[in-house]
């Protein structure tokens, strides 16, 4: 089962992706979580990204389908995967299909403005191994402290307000009309993502089953 997670920043994708792949022997794919781990070890491509990122713009469509490529050869890809943040644009939802790959269904996660704000000012991650939290819906055991590593849990640099703005204003211009492109497809479902973690992943577990 091949599947994407299309939605805001702070829809839920990111957590109801590492618990669904789990559910179903998935691969979770997030290209946000691979550039940062590039921007980490300073890899070239890590150096062009960081500013991009920072600002709350896009990395380059060509950089995004190198990172797919390479990461769906992996083996762990065999049993299907969830690609958790992208496509975000047109361009490369048109790559992936021109790349011949088979995409079973696509997740639309509805999240209300409010909502999106509340989980991003919100959210805390590991320095080092990058899991995520949040200071009132997902704590960790120790303030400040990462339950599966013992890393410092910090603020995202573009989940400062003024970099929200900007990401949100790019998801409505470049990655919502993928919501048409899917829905022609017949490939779209559409869930309500305000919930909880919980309740929303239970609503994805039973639209994959139905
Ligand atoms: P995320 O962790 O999914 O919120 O991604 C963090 C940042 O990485 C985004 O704001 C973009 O700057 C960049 N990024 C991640 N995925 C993509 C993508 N598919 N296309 C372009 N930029 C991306």
């Amino acid at each position: 089962m091949n599947l994407i997670f299309l939605g805001a920043p702070g829809a839920g994708k990111g957590t109801n992706a590492e618990l669904i792949a789990k559910k179903y022997s998935l691969a979770s794919i997030s290209t946000g979580a691979i550039l940062r781990e590039a921007i980490k070890n300073e890899t070239e491509m890590g150096k062009k990204a960081k500013a991009i990122i920072d600002d709350g713009k896009l990395v380059p469509d060509d950089t995004i389908i190198a990172i797919i490529k390479e990461r769906l050869s992996n083996s762990d890809c065999e049993k299907g995967f969830i690609l958790d943040g992208v496509p975000r644009t047109l361009v490369q939802a048109r790559m992936i299909d021109e790349l011949g790959i088979r995409i079973d269904k696509v997740i639309n996660f509805e999240v209300s403005e409010d909502v999106v704000l509340e989980r991003l000012s919100g959210r805390r991650v590991c320095a080092d191994c990058g899991s995520t939290y949040h200071i009132k819906n997902v704590k960790s055991k120790t303030e400040g402290v990462c339950d599966r590593c013992g890393g410092r849990l910090i603020i995202r640099k573009d989940d400062q307000p003024e970099t929200i703005k900007e990401r949100m204003s790019v998801y409505e211009d470049m990655t919502k009309p993928l919501v048409d492109y899917y829905l022609k497809t017949g490939k779209l479902i559409s869930i309500n993502a305000d919930k909880e973690i919980e309740k929303t992943s239970l609503e994805i577990s039973v639209a994959l089953e139905r």
